[in-house]
């Protein structure tokens, strides 16, 4: 596909896009908020994305690619049951929406699994697992150059193991889920953000500082993205484990922290040893827009995913 390319990545706060040209340059971004609470809400809101994206990059786009949390169903187009967007298990026809917008094909893809193609475009390699850590937390797959979706579509799912049955009750009906211990969210409640800026980023700010209840937080988050970590390594062997996602906007020092908390849940296992799980973990910001530049390069087939 030659011509401009738009790739969208739609968050449960914020919505970037990037447009890329038939080079696979990133020649012009968005980054707004997203409307919420409906289908209708969340359409108007990625089209306004998407038209201000195409006034930047000042032509019109040949193909649209978009990445967005829930149940998608790429042969329709359609996302539902997306808790972060209020969206219920009625389909909203997004592709079909944005397709009358852009007077383009659109394709319609899982966020996380966008954000891992888009983490191996720019730079992290062909072998990865991406671990987009937000409001919860799931794992994308790119293996051997290719996105493993998954059977059914639900490759990575990880948020809702148990990891502790006498923990919490979380809303998919069990208890003790991961992401009750290593999400956005998991921070929030223990660390709630007292000045708009992302509840990890004063955490890590806290911790870094001294405060003796934001180590004791960071270390907790750590440990339990340690377990994340260690459970995709163990399960697909990647080459690299990219932490993504809003908790990444700690930048290197969560890197440091999870590495520290997979030696200390190393020390005693030979093999774990070994593996040295530490040496492949590394931190993606979401200034990197990887989930947009996925999807726009799904959106120009030029990968087989
Ligand atoms: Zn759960």
């Amino acid at each position: 596909v030659t011509g401009l390319v738009a790739g969208l990545d739609v968050g449960g706060t914020k919505t970037s896009g990037v447009a890329v040209d038939g080079s696979g340059a990133v020649v012009a971004e968005v980054h707004l908020p997203t409307a919420t609470g409906s289908g209708t809400r969340l359409v108007a809101s990625t089209a306004d994305a998407l038209r201000r994206l195409a006034d930047r990059a000042g032509g019109r786009f040949t193909r649209v690619g978009v990445g967005v949390p829930g149940v998608v169903d790429r042969e329709a187009g359609t996302v539902r049951h997306a808790v972060n967007l209020g969206l219920d298990g009625r389909a909203v026809d997004l592709a079909g929406a944005l397709a009358g917008v852009a007077g383009a094909p659109v394709v319609v893809e899982n966020d996380v699994n966008a954000a891992a193609l888009g983490a191996s475009i720019l730079g992290l390699g062909d072998d990865l697992a991406y671990l987009s850590v937000g409001t919860g937390v799931a794992a994308g797959f790119v293996l051997g150059g290719r996105l493993r979706r998954g059977f059914a579509g639900v490759a990575g799912e990880i948020g809702h193991l148990v990891v502790d049955p006498a923990g919490p009750p979380c809303s998919c009906g069990q208890r003790g889920c991961l992401e009750a211990f290593a999400s956005g969210s998991a921070v929030a409640r223990r660390w709630p953000s007292t000045n708009g800026s992302p509840a990890v980023a004063a955490l890590v700010a806290a911790a870094a500082g001294g405060d003796p209840a934001g180590v004791a937080a960071l270390d907790g988050l750590a440990w339990h993205l340690a377990a994340a970590v260690t459970l995709v390594c163990l399960t697909v062997d990647p080459a690299v484990a990219v932490l993504g996602g809003g908790v990444a906007e700690a930048g290197p020092s969560l890197a440091a922290a999870v590495g520290a908390a997979l030696r200390r849940r190393a020390t005693g296992s030979p093999l774990l040893t070994e593996l040295d799980l530490a040496a492949r973990v590394t931190v993606l910001g979401p200034e990197r827009a990887a989930g947009a530049v996925g999807a726009a390069r799904l959106a120009a087939g030029t990968v087989v995913a």
